[in-house]
Formats: structure tokens, C-alpha cells, sequence
């Protein structure tokens, strides 16, 4: 029975009837947003944050409003948190810092940092974290005599860069900077590549339209661009118009996503404005622009969805 049930076997797999249907290995590269918007406050888009997880590292990139309750949703404790990587210094980019910092070093199990904050960002990195500390120093000192909280753990380790290229290494893990063009007044500006394992995942930054994002994201696992569009008659108002400007539209964003071929590209930091006449563009307008210049896999980002990177690229919607 086992004998001819063997040679059935060995020639269906000559057949190829029986051959294996291929299993996608667990992966351990995985991408989350934690907040997909603009400045503009939104119950269900918080500020712009991505949490990268590779191996046994955790690392953030851009600290905007709600990190710490978005991580809180993942269980994943604050303190847990490897590098802090920041790509400019707009404050929907960076407010969210002193909480990830501070409050990952509270002692409840969301947070329990007892090593330095390490901190990698382009010029201005130091001065910015500097100004916290300073402005943090009274927490800081209270909680070290009051709660008894280990003062390494609230120290903060800064690496500034000036140039493109590789900014950190370590277990495997790649992260390479790489500017970008957010507008002619905003400098520096950087998006980042993060290699593992053979695969990529590539963040724009805030950018218009740049050939950077293309070269850095092209064979990459996962292209996330950060996006921008008003109505036209809402694009007649001047302080719209500077907004935009600084921003990619769907149909440029497009064009990058054509030209780098990622597995699969994604939206994140959507822009979208209104005043109380004009309503703003809606995430079906967003779609119908972006398939004018691109027809490839695509994902408009929510809070919390996640990509899963191994041989394909997986989406997983968060389920409360
Ligand atoms: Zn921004
Ligand atoms: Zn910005």
C-alpha cells in the first residue's frame, strides 16, 4: 500500500499533478503604516509614521501625531523601538517624538527603554533632538529621582547625515538615505530604502515628482509615495496652490510607479485639502488619476495596514 502509494506519488510528480503547491515562508520583513495623513488632524489618518519590523529589529521612520497609540493597537511596546530615522523636519513628521521617546521609557510593559534613544536623521537631527531634551529636562529629571526610572534609558543617541547613501547596517539590515525634492525652501529632505534579505521597501519622504525616488525605488519589494490633490477650484486659492506644490499628484506618483516597477506600490501621507465651500477629492478620484499614467499592483494606504514582504508582496487590513 505505502509502496504503491509512493509510486503514485513519484509519478504524479513526474505528471505534475502532485507537485507542491508553492508555501509562502513566514516572513520577517514587514512594513506598517502607523499614519497616513498630512497635518491636517483625522480621528482615522494620524500623523505620517511607518514602522519597519526586519528580523529582530524595529525601526520607525517619521514620528508624526498618534505613534505611540497606533504601536499600542500592534502591541508592540514602545521601548522595543531600534532606530527612530526621521526624513525631515516639518512638525507632522516629528511631533509625535517626544512621546515615543519619553513615554517609551515609562515603566508599564508599553514601554521599559532602558537603552538611549538612537535617533538618524539628515542635518538638523542633533539640534532638534537637543531643543527636546532641553525642553523635556524637568520631566526627565522628576522622573529619574520620583519613579526611579534608569537615566540611560532617556538619554538620546543622535547620528546626523549630510549625504546619500547608506546611514545604517546591522543583522542584515540596510538603510540607505537618499534626497528628494520637496519643495525649493526645504532642505534637508530625504526618503529611505531599507534592504533584507534580497528584498527592498522604499519610502518616498515628502517629495514632488523626483528622479531619486525612481532610481532608489526601482526593483524594489514595495514603493510607498506619499501623494497630494485638491479640487481645481479649490487649486485657485495661493496658500493651496504652495501646498500642492510640495506635494506629488496621483498622476506624477504614477508615472514614479511606472518607471520603478515595485512589486506593488502604495499610498501613504495623503494629502487632501477643503475649505468649508470645497470639498476635498475623494480616494476613488485618487485611484482613477494614479491608472491614468500607471496599471500595476496598487494599495491606498490606511492607518495600520501592513505589508507583509517574502516572495510577493501580502496586504493585510487591521482588524480591530
Ligand atoms: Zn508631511
Ligand atoms: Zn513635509
Amino acid at each position: 500500500m505505502r509502496k504503491s502509494l509512493l509510486a503514485a506519488i513519484g509519478l504524479g510528480l513526474l505528471a505534475g499533478v502532485f507537485a507542491p503547491a508553492p508555501v509562502q515562508a513566514q516572513s520577517d520583513f514587514k512594513v506598517t503604516l502607523l499614519g497616513t495623513a498630512s497635518p491636517s488632524p483625522r480621528p482615522t489618518r494620524f500623523g505620517p509614521s511607518t514602522l519597519i519590523e526586519a528580523g529582530d529589529q524595529k525601526f520607525i521612520i517619521d514620528a508624526g501625531r498618534g505613534v505611540p497609540i497606533r504601536l499600542w493597537q500592534l502591541k508592540v511596546p514602545m521601548g522595543k523601538i531600534d532606530v527612530l530615522f526621521i526624513t525631515h523636519y516639518h512638525s507632522d513628521h516629528v511631533s509625535g517624538i517626544p512621546d515615543l521617546w519619553l513615554t517609551g521609557w515609562l515603566s508599564p510593559p508599553f514601554g521599559q527603554r532602558k537603552t538611549p534613544f538612537h535617533v538618524i536623521g539628515p542635518t538638523g537631527a542633533k539640534s532638534l533632538m537637543e531643543n527636546l531634551e532641553k525642553a523635556y529636562a524637568a520631566d526627565i529629571k522628576i522622573r529619574i529621582a520620583d519613579e526611579k526610572l534608569p537615566a540611560e534609558g532617556a538619554a538620546v543617541k543622535v547620528e546626523e547625515f549630510d549625504k546619500d547613501g547608506v546611514v545604517y547596517e546591522k543583522n542584515g539590515v540596510k538603510v540607505i538615505a537618499f534626497t528628494n525634492h520637496h519643495g525649493d525652501l526645504i532642505h534637508p529632505s530625504v526618503g529611505y530604502r531599507i534592504e533584507y534579505k534580497g528584498h527592498a521597501a522604499v519610502i518616498s519622504g515628502d517629495t514632488t515628482y523626483n528622479e531619486n525616488v525612481i532610481k532608489y525605488g526601482t526593483g524594489a519589494d514595495l514603493l510607498i509615495h506619499e501623494v497630494g490633490m485638491a479640487r481645481p477650484k479649490l487649486m485657485k486659492i495661493p496658500a493651496v496652490q504652495r501646498i500642492i506644490a510640495h506635494h506629488t499628484p496621483p498622476e506624477e506618483a504614477g508615472k514614479v510607479f511606472a518607471q520603478a516597477k515595485p512589486k506593488l506600490a502604495a499610498y501613504t501621507h495623503i494629502v487632501f485639502l477643503s475649505n468649508a465651500q470645497i470639498p476635498e477629492r475623494t480616494l476613488e478620484d485618487l485611484v482613477a488619476e494614479t491608472r491614468k499614467t500607471y496599471s500595476g499592483p496598487l494599495e491606498v494606504g490606511e492607518d495600520l495596514t501592513a505589508f507583509e514582504i517574502g516572495d510577493t508582496v501580502t496586504v493585510q487590513r487591521f482588524k480591530k
